[in-house]
Formats: structure tokens, sequence, C-alpha cells
């Protein structure tokens, strides 16, 4: 045999078949890495006499999307997203976590973008179909889930502005490991001063991929600086804490206050951060949903009167949240432990979420 036929061979031999791939990758999926086998689809479009409709709906083998080089999303960057998980109860049964929640965003990011709405039974449908031939993609285990990601992009090709009038809807998955690989640690996070993320009238309160562009610079500037998210402020109004890049805040207070900033139109409605407005209120917190400024943070925990703050929303789920560094300034303490309220929050949502505490919400849906 000549040395290219070895060659050739032992690619053969030590090649992979795809359920040995899918294993390995379950194994240790990480997050966002790897993708399922399938991709939902439905197409939208006007016609000739200005009605437009939702048609053509299938599933397709993952792969790349054909555009045409003048499509709208390439140019304008019309398009918006959800972010979901399905997770694998110990029965083998498969479940959605509040999909009734993530089907309406959609749809207000949807008005906001000027695309067209998506009839909820349509968006689950969409993900039963691509759940029901993707579940051996779904990981059981600790902490393991299979992230959901519905999208919709304006495919029309034309160049001007103006919203398209052909628009495809897709779902893609992908298993995601336990996030923190087991331990929770808080994480450093970075005033954004140099950076808005929303203004008023703008795009802060849609999932758009626009919003997540125009965070990465304040990203970079964070992680030069040692953190891993940003906090994002309106300074324009007392520098109020809004959220971090793709996470949402909580303040524990001493009184058994549970505060959260306010939905001033500039930030995500996160839907882990509704249930965990409602988890706080089963248990007898006071949660109030209002503004609160950077003075107010740092005054808190000089005082003692803010006891614990922490980050919430799908990837992560809840992610105690350790120092702030504003500039040279640090607000809170180097090592801090997670706080109790934040990890009894925590393993209560992670308990309903994977079917070992009791739903009493209704918020799972089985797919
Ligand atoms: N804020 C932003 C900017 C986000 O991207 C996300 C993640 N979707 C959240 C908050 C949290 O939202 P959810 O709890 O629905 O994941």
């Amino acid at each position: 045999m000549t040395a290219t036929e070895t060659q050739f061979t032992q690619h053969l031999s030590t090649r992979r078949t795809p359920a040995e791939e899918r294993e390995a990758v379950l194994a240790d999926p990480g997050f966002g890495n790897f993708f399922t086998d399938h991709t939902a689809i439905i197409d939208f479009s006007v016609d000739e006499s200005g009605v437009g409709g939702w048609h053509s709906a299938r599933l397709e083998p993952y792969g790349p999307i054909a555009l045409d080089p003048a499509a709208a999303v390439l140019h304008y960057g019309q398009e918006i997203f959800e972010g979901m998980k399905a997770y694998r109860h110990a029965d083998g049964s498969v479940w959605t976590f509040r999909a009734d929640a993530n089907a309406a965003r959609l749809n207000r990011s949807a008005i906001r973008l000027a695309l067209p709405q998506l009839p909820e039974e349509l968006f689950l449908e969409s993900l039963r179909q691509l759940v029901a031939a993707d579940q051996d993609w779904i990981p059981s285990g600790d902490g393991a889930s299979l992230y959901i990601r519905p999208f919709m992009i304006a495919t029309e090709a034309f160049l001007g502005v103006r919203p398209a009038r052909e628009v495809s809807y897709r779902v893609i998955a992908s298993p995601a490991g336990n996030y923190f690989g087991g331990a929770v640690r808080p994480v450093d996070i970075w005033v954004s001063r140099n950076y808005a993320r929303a203004g008023r009238g703008g795009t802060g309160a849609a999932k758009a991929g626009g919003n997540y562009a125009s965070s990465l610079a304040a990203q970079l500037e964070a992680e030069a600086h040692g953190c891993k998210q940003v906090l994002f402020l309106d300074q324009a109004n007392d520098n109020a804490v809004e959220e971090l890049g793709g996470m949402n805040v909580f303040f524990v207070f001493r009184d058994g206050s549970l505060v959260t900033p306010s939905l001033s139109g500039t930030i995500l409605e996160g839907v882990t951060r509704s249930s965990i407005i409602q988890l706080g209120r089963d248990r007898g917190l006071n949660v109030v949903e209002r503004k609160i400024t950077l003075d107010e943070w740092r005054d808190g925990i000089a005082s003692g009167d803010i006891t614990e703050v922490f980050a919430c929303g799908t990837a992560a789920v809840i992610t105690p949240i350790g120092r702030l560094r504003d500039g040279d300034e640090y607000i809170g303490a180097p090592d801090s432990a997670p706080g109790d309220v934040t990890m009894s929050i925590r393993s209560q949502l992670l308990g309903i979420q994977s079917g070992v505490v009791e739903d009493t919400h209704g918020w799972l849906t089985r797919l």
C-alpha cells in the first residue's frame, strides 16, 4: 500500500458513525457548539394583492441557508430570535418551559422590527416537529438540556429601506451541558460607561440581532478589564441599572425584598425574570419592579442593605454576581460566596424545569 493509500484507509477506519459522533457530543456538549440534524422552516410572503401569509412549513436537514446577496437581513439587519430549552425528565418525556411566553415575545419583537407575527400554534408546532425528529440529541443528566433557537430573517432580495415582503422563520437546536460544570461561581461584571445598549424608542425590548451586535464592543471592553459580562445603564436617567448583555438583574435586600429594574421599554422582558418574580412572591418576598440606580447599588452593598445580586436568563438560569467593576472602582467583595436566596430560587427553578419540583404554575408543556 502506498503512503497515500494508507492515509485514506486510516481516515476511513477512524471515522465515527453519525450515532457515535452524537454520543461523543452529548458526553460534553458545552453551549452553542453543536447542532442537531434538522431545522424547522416556515416561509412568509406577501402576494400581488398585498396579503401576507405563512406557508410551506417543513423540516429540512440542518445545513447552510441559500440567501440572495441582496437579502434584506444582510444589509438592514431585519432579524429577531428567541432562546428557550427542552428538558428530558427522568421518565424520558420531553418538556419546554413557558413556550407561550417565548411565542408572545417573538411576536412583540416582530412588531418592533416590522416582521410578520407568527401564530402561537405554528410556533409550538415547529418546536414539536423539530424536537420529535431530533430527540436523540436531547441530553439527559444534571443541568443538561436542548437549547432551542427560533429565528426570523428578512429574505427578500432588494436594496432599499422598507419591511421585506419575504421572510423565513426557522428553528435550530443545540445540545447544552450543565452551564457551570457543577460549581456555581459568582461572576464579575463591567459597568459600560462608553456604550449604551438601548435608548428610548429603540429596539432594547426586542430580541433582535442588532442589539447583540451593538453590545459586542462593550463586551470586549469588559473582557479587557477581567470581567465576564457587561452591565448597561440608562445614563440619561440617573444611571438606572438596565440589564447585562444577555441577562436581567435582581437585588436581594436585607429587609426581605427582591428588586429588579422595571420594564422601561429599553430592557428585554426575560422569561426567567418573570418566573423569578412569581417564585419570589410565592415565597412571601416583597418583589418590586422599580428604578434602581448604580448609586443605590454601591450604597446598598456598602451599608449591607443589599445582601445578594444575581443575573438571570435561559442559558445560565441564575448566576450570582460577585463584584461590579466601574472603571477602577470595585463594588462588592472579591470572594463573595453565592447568596442563600439566590441559590434557593435557582434550585427551585432548575427543579421545576427538570421535573423534580412540582410545577404549580403549569409552566411546562410536553413536546
Ligand atoms: N436580557 C437580554 C438582553 C437577553 O438576551 C436575555 C436572554 N434572552 C435575557 C435578558 C433573559 O431572557 P430570558 O430569561 O427569556 O432568557
